[in-house]
This record gives structure tokens, sequence and C-alpha cells, in this order.
């Protein structure tokens, strides 16, 4: 370990970065082999084969690509056949992504405060939330950690709504040993380049349904008319993977297993080299959830003898970036401007002013983790 100065692997004046990520040698040479083989529209082999990939790792019949997660969460809505006034159920806390999904199909998104422990929606205010205009509820694992998906199922299944799942953070993760976007009617992932795996920009729908399936592949590409290609019934969208996202995309998965365990690996070290610091809460997961820890996340709770501010400048200070977590959605100008208070989430309100992220991208190394927290000790000492 090197405490001489601020540097730690081979660049001595950089930062230690958020998030890092691993590009496999596979992947690069799949890239370099769809170009040289001419794919490098969506049109071609090799889109098809990372579908069929994702597929066989989700154990589901369909996976179909598009262009990121957020339009792989916006087709999922759009499968519903969602009309203005009906209502999408989703948690307060979450990436603006999944709430301008919601909002591009003219649904209303229904926010959720959250589970404390977790920070996954509070499955026990769904139900009061439910209306005759509810259509499906959008439960969103985040950081890593599982929804507690079996009362969300339950009311559903009640009630009659879809239930799609924003696994944009959660590739591998798993809800009672079950992956979770394997659990509802859709999963969505991303594969943006700070995702566990990724294809540069990119995303993916999962889905049992052939129905969902079907008409989600025709949504992405412009919905020609499947008896008549350039004739068009209903408004589509340009939502499409290209080759050489997706050749990466598969030279990526065949290492999701080493990547997962990396990131459980960073896990555990920030565990045992953080613990028992004042006002530093780590992460509390669920028995039931396999957690992938997408992001290393800290709260700093009252006790902390720093605020988020002054921690934060101290850590970039020593070269270690950080990132603050997401806002409350309820508290987002755009959301006030188009559907107005629905407040106040005051577990989603407190987590988002004390929580960050800590290093915690694939490329972290043992060094690296053990640096960053002789900082934090040294901060509030
Ligand atoms: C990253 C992310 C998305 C959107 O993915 P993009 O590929 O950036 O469009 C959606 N939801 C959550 C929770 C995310 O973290």
């Amino acid at each position: 370990m090197r405490k001489h100065n601020h540097s730690h692997g081979s660049h001595p004046h950089r930062k230690i970065p958020v998030n890092e990520p691993i590009i496999s040698p596979e992947a690069t040479s799949y890239v370099i082999d769809a170009m040289s083989e001419g794919w490098v529209s969506s049109a071609g082999p090799v889109v098809r084969l990372f579908e069929q990939r994702f597929a066989e790792y989700m154990g589901l019949k369909h996976a179909i690509t598009t262009s990121c997660g957020t339009a792989a969460l916006h087709l999922a809505l759009q499968t519903l056949r969602l009309r203005p006034g009906d209502e999408v159920i989703l948690p307060d806390f979450t990436m603006i992504s999944t709430v301008c999904a919601v909002l591009y199909t003219g649904a209303t998104p229904v926010f959720i405060d959250s589970d404390p422990d977790t920070f996954t929606i509070n499955v026990d205010m769904v139900t009061a939330a439910i209306t005759s205009r509810t259509k499906a509820i959008l439960p969103v694992h985040i950081y890593g950690h599982a929804a507690d998906m079996d009362p969300i199922l339950e009311l559903a299944a009640s009630y009659n709504l879809a239930v799609i799942e924003d696994a944009a953070e959660a590739h591998g993760a798993t809800y009672k040993k079950k992956l979770c976007g394997s659990l509802g009617d859709i999963g969505c992932f991303s594969f943006y380049g700070n995702k566990i795996i990724t294809t540069g920009e990119g995303g993916m729908i999962v889905t049992d349904n052939d129905e969902f399936a079907a008409h989600a592949r025709r949504l992405k590409d412009m919905s020609h008319d499947p008896e008549c290609r350039f004739r068009h019934k209903e408004m589509g969208f340009s939502y499409r993977m290209s080759s050489l996202q997706a050749a990466c995309g598969v030279g990526q998965l065949e290492h999701i297993e080493a990547f997962l365990d990396k990131k459980r690996l960073i896990a555990a070290q920030y565990r045992r080299r953080l613990s028992g610091i004042r006002g530093l809460r780590l992460p509390i997961t669920k028995p039931w959830a396999g957690c992938v820890y997408w992001m290393f996340t800290v709260l700093l709770e009252e006790s902390f003898p720093l605020s988020r501010e002054a921690f934060c400048t101290a850590m970039s200070e020593r070269g270690v970036e950080t990132r603050n977590f997401f806002l409350s959605s309820n508290s987002q100008p755009l959301v006030q401007d188009l559907i107005g208070d629905q407040g106040p989430f005051k577990v989603s309100e407190k987590i988002a002013e004390q929580g960050l992220y800590l290093p915690s991208g694939l490329a972290l190394t043992v060094d690296q983790i053990e640096y960053v927290c002789n900082v934090i000790r040294d901060i509030v000492e």
C-alpha cells in the first residue's frame, strides 16, 4: 500500500473514480470481428446472439435489445398501452430515467416512499396507493439490492396490474434465489458504461410473455406492420442497439460471474475496513436478497462528525471520487411542474440527503479500497 502520497495504481495524478469499468479482451475482439465482418448496424446475427445469450442467462424466453435502459423501460411501459390518466406506482427514490419512462407514456407516476434499510420501494405503502386507474407497479432494484417482490407480485395478481422491474442496477442480483428482472411481467436492464455489464450505451427487455416480446420488438424498430414493411398502424420508436454494442455485450456477459464476484469482494472489503465508524451506515441487506452492490453505498447519519459536503470535499482533496445519492423524485422541479407535490417522502428525502457512494467500479483494486478506507478514517479522526 502506498501511503507516502496520494498515488494509487498506475495513475498517480488521477483520482480514484467512482466507477471504472473492465472491458474484457473478448468484448474487444468480438467488436473488432463485427466491424471487420461489416456488421455495424442492428442488422445481422450479432444482436440476436447477444439477445439469445442474455435470455439464456436470465432463464427466460425473450430478450430484446434497446438503445439504452431508459428506452427499455419506455418500451416495457408502452407495451401496456397506457393512456393519459393511467397510473404507474414506482418508488420515489430512483434514477430520473424510471420517472421519465412513465412520463413519456402520458401516464401519471404515483410515488411511494422507500424502505429505510434497503432504499427500495416500501411495499407496505403500495396498497393504499392503488386506485381504479392503476395499471402497473414498477419496482426498482436500487444499487443492486432486490425490492421485496413477493408482496408486489401478490398485489399485482389481486388487482390485475402489470409488474415491470427496473433492474438497470441489478444484473445478477437475486430475490429468494431468483434473478431480478425475471420475477415480474417484464424486466429492464441498462448497459450504460457504469453498469455491471456494459455495452457503452444499451439496454434490454426480458420477458416470458410472447405477446409483450413481439410488441416490444415491433415498437423498438418504428413499428413496421409485420405483414407489410413500411406500413405503420402504430407509432414506433428508433430504439435499436447496434451490432458493435451487442458484440461488446456478448464478450462482457461471458465474464458476468467474475464481475459479480468482484462487486461482492469490493463490498466485503469495505465492510471489513469501515465497520465501527460513528454515524457511517453501511449497506443493510435482507436475507432474501442476493445483493450485487452495483455501488457501495453509505449514509452519513446525524452522528457523523462532518457534513456530506465537507466529507466529499475532503475525500476529493485526497484523490477519492464520491457520488451523492439520487434526489427524491417528488422534489425534482420537472416532477413538481408536471404533476405537483405528492410528498412528503420522509425516508427517500432523508437518504437523498445523507447517502453517497464510494468508488465501486470493477477495475478497483484492493490497494485502492484500502487507500479509500484509510482516507475515511483519517478524515473522521
Ligand atoms: C442507469 C439506470 C437507468 C437508465 O439506463 P440508461 O441506459 O442510462 O438509459 C434506469 N434506471 C436505473 C435505476 C438506472 O440506474
